[in-house]
């Protein structure tokens, strides 16, 4: 079977990290590691869910043309997604799966417009301003900063055009059922001899 370059975005909070992994895990998806500049947290794996590095070591990578797509996610935090290994996964068939914003949504459907792209929306903005300070992963200001940029995002998510498609997180085990769901139908979708 053709390899699946599978987009999921969503605000922070909105539990697109766990659909992700859910989604990886049921259909054998490979997860891509980004490179990220910000620092890690307790709950962070270096190497698994991303790497860490310095702002040198990202520009290097950057203008070193290793990067399939990057952005300035928060102001001066800067992630984006090693081209290799996505083009191996590719090559070889497989799904492979980038948890990644909008702005680096577009620039992957610019480039490559077979990309399938999920966003994973709220279902309120409240429940979402609670799910960011449930986690209590930031302080108050970081947690706003985090809301406010969610709010822009889901615009833009709308009217960018790059999305395939939308579901709604009311409940997690659903969220991820739709999920898998969707992305079965696609793999399936381009498997079936075209008429
Ligand atoms: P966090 O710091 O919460 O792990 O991630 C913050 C945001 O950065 C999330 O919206 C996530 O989807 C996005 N992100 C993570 N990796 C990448 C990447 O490689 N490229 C882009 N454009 N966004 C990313």
């Amino acid at each position: 079977m053709a390899g699946l370059l599978l987009i999921i975005s969503g605000p922070s909070g909105v539990g697109k990290t766990t659909i992700t992994h859910e989604v990886e895990r049921m259909l054998g998806g490979q997860f891509s590691v980004s490179m990220t500049t910000r620092k890690q947290t307790t709950g962070d794996k270096a190497g698994t869910d991303y790497h860490f590095v310095t702002m040198d070591e990202f520009t290097a990578a950057r203008d070193g043309g290793e990067l399939l797509e990057w952005a300035e996610v928060y102001e001066g935090l800067c992630y984006g997604t090693p081209r290799k290994p996505v083009e191996d996964a590719l090559a070889a068939g497989k799904l492979i799966i980038l948890e990644i914003d909008v702005d680096g949504a577009i620039q992957i459907k610019e480039k490559m417009p077979d990309a399938f792209a999920v966003f994973v929306l709220p279902p309120n903005e409240q429940t979402l301003l609670e799910r960011l300070r449930s986690r209590k992963r930031e302080d108050e200001s970081a947690i706003q900063k985090r809301f406010a940029k969610a709010k822009r995002e889901i615009i833009k998510a709308w009217e960018c055009g790059a999305y395939d498609e939308f579901i709604v997180n009311r409940d997690l085990d659903k969220a991820v059922t739709e999920a898998v769901g969707l992305v079965r139908s696609e793999q399936a979708r381009r498997a079936a001899p075209s008429r």
